[in-house]
């Protein structure tokens, strides 16, 4: 009988499926999309110098998990100037602050009592400057890609505690490199990785499985490692577990799924100053860009989160709507703007019935609720993927990392 059955080929389950297969185990691999990478998804446009990405871009910091990978295969990586700037459409003024503000705001979240919204808690921090309230509600609806008034302030105690701002990195030849390299660590005599195949059903006791697809199909295995994400779980059309997964049940409904936007534009040459990386403002549908840098190009990507994501989704025109706000963020005549531009590119997240969002936060009195996704079942049934972390949510470590727990997890299960 097949070892395992993972379910799900993005970070997490490829970086399950690796350790397993190393490890001696017969892995099965059933992923909905006709493509593996999940909320990785890195587009090589013919004529454009660099990857696009419509998922993950973005190394957040010295992401150990990510970086071992990234050594191992020597993958080309570079460090992002930290450089913030705000517009206010009348003028744009650097942040040299940024990361200081952010740790000054989330150290004043108690460490005890009642959970309440960052919204709810901004509001009660009357000797807060409206700059910094701000600058707290475009950090956790952008950063977070979460809604104010849902997401529990307990969750961002302590955020950027760190004395210096967090390096980020991107990969030069794109984030699918690291897919790539995961993929190819498969043992292909272990391993075997079924496309196009969404799992609907897992029928389950004691050391067995029986995951059934929507096709009709069946696999059985000794044990099952589940790596949908959060907004999957939520779904009508989540996957129906026999008996019943209470536990999971109850912290799907404690945690809230992210929604995002990202557009990235081409335009046929630059407007802004290439030294730039990241611009906020207070536009309501796409508050933040940013440029390539220090990569020169002629590429800006715009980001929307949380309420920004849902006003700019309810817009008839997206692209139209994202140009507008540019024009105002970047005091650039919009018909200048329009003449410019060569190429739009972006992936709806929420409309994809794979992802149903961006990624998952702790709703107000959610804090633990992570970890409670993350607990296995019976040995049986392994949990994966960006929301089963508290550390790491809504990120390619978090989910490598918790693919690699899952796999330990299972192989002691085994043995
Ligand atoms: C727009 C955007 C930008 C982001 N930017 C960054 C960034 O800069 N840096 C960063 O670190 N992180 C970023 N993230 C988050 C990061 O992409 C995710 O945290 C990470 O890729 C999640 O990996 P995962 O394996 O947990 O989930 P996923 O990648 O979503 O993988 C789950 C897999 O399960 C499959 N699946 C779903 N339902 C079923 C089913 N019923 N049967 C079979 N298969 C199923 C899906 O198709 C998918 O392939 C971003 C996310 C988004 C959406």
């Amino acid at each position: 009988m097949t070892d395992a059955i993972i379910i799900g080929a993005g970070a997490a389950g490829l970086a399950a499926a690796r350790d397993l297969s190393g490890a001696g185990k017969t892995v099965v691999i059933l992923e909905a999309r006709e493509r593996i990478g999940g909320r990785i998804f890195t587009n090589h446009v013919a004529d454009v110098p660099l990857p696009i990405e419509l998922g993950a871009e973005f190394i957040h910091g010295e992401a150990q998990e990510t970086f071992a990978i990234v050594e191992a295969a020597a993958l080309l990586v570079y460090q992002l100037p930290d450089d913030h700037w705000w517009s206010t459409g009348k003028q744009w003024r650097r942040m040299p602050d940024f990361w200081k503000a952010q740790k000054k705001i989330w150290a004043r979240v108690p460490a005890r009592g009642h959970d309440i919204s960052v919204a709810d808690f901004l509001k009660r921090q009357k000797s807060l400057s409206p700059r910094l309230k701000r600058l707290a509600i475009n950090f956790v609806e952008g950063y977070h890609a979460s809604h104010a008034d849902r997401i529990s302030a307990a969750s961002m105690r302590g955020t950027g505690e760190e004395n210096e701002a967090p390096k980020q990195f991107r990969i030069a030849n794109g984030y699918d490199a690291l897919l790539e390299v995961l993929r190819t660590g498969l043992d292909p005599s272990r391993s075997v990785v079924h496309l196009a195949t969404e799992v609907t059903e897992v029928h389950w006791k004691k050391g067995s499985v029986d995951v059934r697809t929507r096709r009709g199909d069946s696999f059985h295995a000794r044990a099952a490692v589940v790596t949908i994400p959060l907004g999957v779980w939520k779904s009508e059309a989540a996957i129906e577990f026999d008996p019943r997964l209470r536990q999971k049940e109850r912290a799907v409904e404690k945690l809230e799924v992210g929604h995002d936007v990202k557009i990235v534009f081409r335009f046929r040459e630059r407007f802004w100053d290439p030294t730039c990386n990241f611009v906020h403002t207070m536009d309501p549908f796409l508050p933040t860009w940013w440029t390539t840098a220090p990569a020169r190009s002629t590429l800006l990507t715009g980001w929307a989160g949380g309420h920004a994501a849902d006003r700019l989704l309810a817009a008839n025109d997206i692209a139209g709507r994202a140009l507008q706000s540019l024009a105002s963020s970047f005091m650039v005549n919009r018909r200048k703007i329009d003449s410019l531009l060569d190429s739009v590119h972006m992936h709806n997240w929420q409309a994809d019935p794979f992802s149903r969002g961006a990624y998952s936060y702790a709703g107000v009195g959610g804090e633990g609720a992570h970890n409670s996704l993350a607990k296995p079942v019976a040995g049986t049934i392994f949990f994966a993927g960006e929301a089963t972390t508290a550390e790491e949510t809504g990120t390619v470590a978090g989910a490598i990392t918790t693919g690699r727990r899952a796999a330990k997890q299972l192989l002691a299960a085994l043995a």
